[in-house]
């Protein structure tokens, strides 16, 4: 039976609402205990704050400032696993460079020091300070007037959107009901209970029923948490997060953490030959559907980056790509950079489980966490904690069927892993689908019909933006747009 008509069609045991990387990892584990399963996404997989991140996989060294040792520890174990067997494709490790600068707000020692601990809880070795002419050589831009040394450490980068969307897929193959554009009105309830959702998908409105339902909607976890009980009030405070991207990662081998005050950094990361710049931390009250990263952002983030790399990289011309994305943070008075980046559970009168916040390196670990607290009523023995492997990391390394350029194979290996083989295979006998979206990216076109095939693609957005690269290397133009829509209508 297709998705859609098995929302309606089935008693589940669970009702995941939010298709980012929390909910998705939810229902995959829910799915992989052999619960019945379903899983809905109002927008696209992953298009809220799970592809508007930092897109690091790390330990976080801020919140080893701010005295969260346990969640620096987790975090790396999580980064471990990650990069080890989950998504090995998608998770890379990446020496990062902390410069001192002598106007800058840590002294070496001090910063020495932390870094030690940090890498201590990484299980790292690489803790040390470099010279100047060190850190130059793995990042070349970087500006030395001024400069004392660099703290070095390690941490990873990923491709956020694609980890979410591997974690649909994840809960799809273990047979969970997953469907995106599938919007939440209003809750089931019975006896009190919540018993299901009222969705709205295609311009009707499903009933779909299930025994117990979580509420995984990030920044719109409120909202969700308001259809159970009007009354409800806030369990979360909004911080908006945007960044930029810029060209010239290209010969960097580090990236950069740049302290902006005693707790907030400036990240300038080389992701895909290009820099991905941010972010910014402005608390937000506004409606989550319409955050985006404005003239005031991307000043600020070019400012920020400017304090250690040159005016020329920096050029608000040079700005390829700009996003925002909201954290969901507990509630406190102080200042959201000084807020401690736990994940939020709560369980409403109709016995919904609400959780946000958190990052995306411990999704697995909240996702679990979640199950755990709703293992009861669903009436699992116990949670299996133990990690698998995302679809991209199962099965030997893919060979190609047909002949790419290097560069388009190495990241067709980077973006699916072992399915990228089946990527390929699209293009086979149809030379067109072998054609580059843009020329000056190594997305290509069979990557659009796959993703429409595959992985649940239904506008040139949801290719350009988050199945593909093209959109945040600030290739969606007209022409790469064209050949998404020509291959959507089947051309
Ligand atoms: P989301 O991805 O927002 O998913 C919630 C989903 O619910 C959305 O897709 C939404 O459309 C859907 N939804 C809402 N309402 C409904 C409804 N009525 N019906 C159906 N669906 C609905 N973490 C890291 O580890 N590393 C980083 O580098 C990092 N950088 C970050 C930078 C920024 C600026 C921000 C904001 C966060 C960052 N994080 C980072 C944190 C990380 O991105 C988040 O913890 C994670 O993506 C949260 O995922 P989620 O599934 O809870 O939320």
């Amino acid at each position: 039976m297709a998705a859609r008509e098995a929302l309606g069609a089935t008693a589940f045991d669970l009702l995941v609402i939010g298709g980012g990387v929390i909910g998705a990892a939810t229902a995959a584990h829910a799915a992989r205990a052999g619960l019945t399963v379903a899983l809905v996404e109002k927008g696209d997989f992953g298009s809220g704050t799970s592809s508007a991140s930092s897109k690091l996989v790390h330990g976080g060294l801020r919140y080893l400032r701010l005295g969260d040792v346990r969640l620096v520890r987790e975090a790396h174990h999580e980064r471990r696993t990650l990069a080890g067997s989950v998504a090995p494709h998608l998770v890379h490790r990446l020496p990062f460079l902390l410069p001192l600068y002598r106007e800058g707000p840590f002294r070496p020692a001090f910063v020495q020091s932390g870094i030690l601990l940090y890498s201590t809880l990484a299980r790292s070795r690489l803790n040390w300070l470099v010279q100047p002419a060190r850190a130059a050589e793995l990042v070349p831009p970087l500006r030395r007037d001024g400069l004392r040394s660099c703290a070095l450490y390690a941490d990873a980068w990923t491709n956020d959107a694609r980890l979410c969307l591997e974690n649909v897929l994840a809960a799809a193959e273990a047979g969970a009901t997953v469907v995106n554009r599938a919007e939440v009105v209003s809750l089931r309830l019975s006896g009190g209970r919540v018993a299901g959702a009222e969705v709205r998908l295609d311009g009707e409105v499903v009933d779909v029923a299930a025994r117990v339902t979580i509420n995984a909607a990030g920044p719109w976890v409120d909202e969700i948490r308001r259809l159970e009980d009007p009354r409800a009030g806030t369990s979360v405070r909004r911080s908006k997060g945007a960044h930029v991207l810029v060209p010239d990662g290209r010969g960097w081998t580090a990236a950069l953490t740049i302290p902006q005050d005693d707790v907030r950094v400036t990240f300038a990361v080389p992701w895909y030959g290009l820099l991905l710049l941010g972010t910014t931390d402005t608390p937000y009250d506004g409606d989550p559907s319409a955050v985006s990263a404005d003239e005031a952002d991307v000043v600020q983030i070019l400012g920020e980056a400017a304090k250690a790399l040159p005016a020329e990289l920096l050029d608000r011309c040079a700005v390829r790509a700009s996003f925002a994305g909201l954290r969901v943070l507990p509630l406190g008075d102080g200042e959201t950079a000084d807020a401690r980046r736990e994940t939020v559970f709560s369980i409403g009168p109709g016995g919904m489980l609400s959780v946000a916040g958190g990052k995306l390196t411990t999704y697995r670990r909240i996702a679990l966490d979640a199950l755990a607290r709703v293992r009861g009523p669903l009436g699992l023995r116990r949670v299996d904690r133990r990690p698998f492997a995302l679809p991209g990391a199962r099965g030997p390394a893919p060979a190609f069927d047909v002949e790419l350029d290097p560069d388009v194979e190495a990241h067709l290996r980077h973006l699916y892993g072992s399915r990228a083989a089946a990527v390929a295979r699209l293009a086979a006998p149809e030379p067109s689908l072998r054609e580059r979206l843009h020329p000056d990216g190594p997305d290509i076109a069979a990557q659009a019909a796959f993703a429409i095939a595959e992985e649940w693609a239904e506008t040139s957005d949801d290719v350009l933006r988050r199945r593909t690269t093209v959109a945040l290397r600030g290739l969606a133009d007209a022409s790469a747009v064209g050949r998404v829509e020509g291959v959507l209508a089947g051309l």
